[in-house]
C-alpha cells in the first residue's frame, strides 16, 4: 500500500495511512492492525463501527495565497488531531472523550482560531468560546467568554458532568475552572503575530471606510474568523460534537458566537446526528444550523447529507458563509461549505486520513 497518494498535484487532496502517519511521527503504527491485509477499495469492517471528522474554520482560503510550508502546517496540525480523536475510537473510548481530544491538539496548535490561536477582540484581549454534546444523554457543556482557560473545551465537558448548568462565560466560568483544576493562563499566551496583524489590518480598514486612512485593504474572512470542531461516533453507537473558537477579529468584547450555542454551533443527537459549525456565526445563531440539520433528519426522513446541505443553503440565503461537519450513526459524514475552502479531515473506512483544505 503506498503510504502517500498524492493526486493530481501536491495541492491536491493527501491521502495518509494513519499507520504510516503515525510511523513518521515515530509512534506504533495503530491504523497498519486495523487495515492489514485489506484490499484498499473495501471497507474495514472494524473501522465501519466509528468514525471521526474534524475542521479546522472555514473561509476565504486560497490555493495561490497559500505557501507549501503553510499548507503543510495546516495539514499537520489536522492529522495530529485525527490521531488523538481516531487513537481512543479505535481502543473502545468515547465519542466525547475523543472530540475532545481532537479538539484539544487543535486548540493548542496556534495556526487555528481557537485556545492559543485565538483572534483578538477590538480591545486586543482574546475571549474563547467553546461547546460539547452527547448524543446519547443529550447533555451539553458550553462556556464563553473565557480570557484565561488553555483548553476551553474541557472546561466546557467539565461544565457538562459537574456545574449542574449547561452554559457558564466570563469570571464566574473561570472560577469553577480553577476550584476543578482546569488550566488558566496569561492572556499573553494567546499573543500570535499573525492574528494581532489581521487586528491591526482589520481596525485599518474601518478608519479607510471612515476616511481617516487613503489606503484600501482586503480583509478576507481568514483574517476575520475560524473554529475548530469535531464529531465523532464510537464504537457503542454514541455520538458526540465539540467546538471551539476565538471568535471573530475585531469583535466586541462580550460577543458571544454560534460556537457555544448549543443547537446553534455544537449539537448532539443519538437519534439524528452530530454537528459542529463554522462560519459568521450571528447568521449560524439565527439560523439555528446544528439543530436544524438533526431536526430536518428527525422530521422530515433527509439524510444526513440533504439536511446538512439545506441548512448551509438557508444560511446563505441569510447572507451568511461558512460550513459543518456533520456525522450521523450509520457512519455518513456531510462536510459541505460555502466558502473557497474549509480546512477539514476524517478518518475514510479503509482507516486512511483524510485532510482537504480547497473546494
Ligand atoms: N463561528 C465562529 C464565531 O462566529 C467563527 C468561525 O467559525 O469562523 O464565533
Amino acid at each position: 500500500m503506498n503510504l502517500f497518494r498524492i493526486r493530481n498535484c501536491f495541492f491536491a487532496t493527501v491521502l495518509f495511512s494513519a499507520g504510516a502517519l503515525a510511523a513518521a511521527q515515530g509512534q506504533s503504527g495503530p491504523a497498519k492492525a486495523v487495515s492489514k491485509g485489506k484490499p484498499d477499495d473495501q471497507p474495514n469492517m472494524e473501522i465501519e463501527k466509528f468514525g471521526l471528522v474534524l475542521h479546522g474554520g472555514a473561509g476565504t482560503i486560497e490555493r495561490s495565497k497559500m505557501t507549501p510550508e503553510r499548507e503543510r502546517d495546516y495539514r499537520a496540525g489536522l492529522e495530529r488531531a485525527l490521531m488523538a480523536g481516531y487513537e481512543i475510537l479505535k481502543r473502545g473510548g468515547s465519542s466525547l472523550d475523543a472530540t475532545e481530544a481532537a479538539v484539544r491538539v487543535l486548540e493548542d496548535d496556534p495556526h487555528f482560531n481557537a485556545g492559543k490561536g485565538a483572534v483578538f477582540t477590538s480591545a486586543g484581549t482574546n475571549e474563547m468560546d467553546a461547546a460539547i454534546m452527547d448524543g446519547k444523554t443529550l447533555a451539553a457543556g458550553a462556556v464563553a467568554s473565557l480570557k484565561h482557560i488553555k483548553n476551553p473545551i474541557s472546561l466546557a465537558r467539565l461544565v457538562m458532568e459537574k456545574s449542574g448548568h449547561v452554559m457558564m462565560d466570563g469570571d464566574g466560568a473561570e472560577t469553577f475552572a480553577r476550584e476543578n483544576g482546569i488550566e488558566l493562563v496569561d492572556q499573553k499566551y494567546f499573543y500570535t503575530q499573525e492574528r494581532w496583524e489581521a487586528l491591526e489590518k482589520i481596525k485599518a480598514a474601518e478608519k479607510s471606510r471612515t476616511g481617516t486612512a487613503g489606503k484600501a485593504f482586503i480583509i478576507t474572512d481568514q483574517d476575520r474568523h475560524g473554529t475548530v470542531g469535531a464529531v465523532a461516533l464510537d464504537r457503542n453507537g454514541n455520538l458526540a460534537a465539540a467546538t471551539s473558537t476565538g471568535g471573530t477579529t475585531n469583535k466586541r468584547p462580550g460577543r458571544v458566537g454560534d460556537s457555544p450555542v448549543i443547537g446553534a454551533g455544537t449539537y448532539a443527537n443519538n437519534s439524528t446526528c452530530a454537528v459542529s459549525a463554522t462560519g459568521d456565526g450571528e447568521y449560524f445563531i439565527r439560523a439555528t444550523v446544528a439543530h436544524d440539520v438533526s431536526a430536518l433528519m428527525e422530521y422530515r426522513g433527509m439524510s444526513l447529507k440533504e439536511a446538512a446541505q439545506s441548512v448551509l443553503d438557508k444560511v446563505a440565503k441569510l447572507g451568511g458563509t461558512g460550513g459543518l461537519i456533520a456525522i450521523d450513526r450509520q457512519r455518513n459524514m456531510a462536510l459541505p461549505f460555502n466558502t473557497s475552502g474549509m480546512y477539514r479531515g476524517y478518518v475514510d473506512l479503509n482507516g486512511k486520513f483524510v485532510v482537504e483544505i480547497y473546494k
